[in-house]
């Protein structure tokens, strides 16, 4: 089996999964988008991607990433890519990420916002990002707490160069998935009152992407089942 086989195999089967998954709380596959975390695998599998269908990839380290995005403009010229930074971004690299990231989906502070709102000025149109909720509060995993969210997002919001489009978490692992994406699908919807823009919802990744879809997901994260598992430790 070629690698493009293999590929095409699981994507097959996880976008199987999204349409039984939006099935069975009536929604359309059509409102969910898949996102492919190629972090860790060689920019020649984000070309197989490409050539399969996908357009928009994500990736959790700034160094690798820009690498893997320059690498997949020569392997695939002209061909269409949104790239999405889902790791935690230092502000000393806020200028590179805003080098190669179309979208930033992991901004947690008003700080990291600053940087990254400096970074962008000069290169032509605002920087997409999600607010990244801390469902559980708990501050080692990043993410901004629940109570939190309303401020972060004005503060973007008055920032002419960034542009807010939603919300993204991961579940804690302790936590029911569904419990957790409860809480996102509660921030999103007071969230909307005042920023009616921001409609994205990534929730959901290879383990729990069928509870996130019930719970409103816009946007599923997939790297394992997509691309296999990560020899790699990934920070
Ligand atoms: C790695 C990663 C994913 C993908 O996780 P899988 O379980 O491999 O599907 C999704 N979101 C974030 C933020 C990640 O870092």
């Amino acid at each position: 089996m070629t690698r493009r086989d293999e590929l095409s195999e699981n994507l097959r089967e996880v976008r199987e999964r999204i349409a039984v998954a939006c099935g069975a709380v009536g929604r359309s596959p059509e409102d969910v988008e898949l996102l492919a975390v190629t972090k860790t695998f060689p920019a020649s599998d984000v070309a197989l991607l490409s050539d399969l269908g996908l357009v928009a990839f994500a990736e959790n380290r700034d160094q690798e990433a820009s690498a893997k995005v320059a690498e997949f403009a020569e392997l695939r010229p002209g061909a269409s890519a949104c790239w999405h930074m889902v790791g935690n971004v230092q502000r000393n690299k806020a200028r590179s990420v805003v080098s190669w990231a179309d979208r930033m989906d992991t901004l947690d502070s008003t700080r990291l916002a600053d940087a990254l709102a400096k970074a962008v000025g000069g290169r032509g149109g605002p920087l997409e990002v999600l607010i990244q909720v801390s469902v559980d509060g708990d501050p080692a995993r990043g993410g901004c707490p629940v109570d939190d969210v309303a401020a972060l997002a004005e503060h973007v919001a008055r920032s002419g160069e960034l542009d807010l489009r939603g919300v993204m978490a991961v579940a804690p692992l302790e936590m029911n998935p569904l419990e957790a994406f409860s809480v996102l699908q509660a921030v999103v919807s007071r969230l909307r009152r005042d920023h009616p823009a921001a409609t994205v919802v990534s929730a959901g990744m290879s383990g729990d992407l069928e509870d996130a879809i019930a719970r409103g997901s816009t946007c599923v994260r997939v790297g394992t089942a997509l691309l296999g598992g990560r020899t790699l430790a990934s920070p």
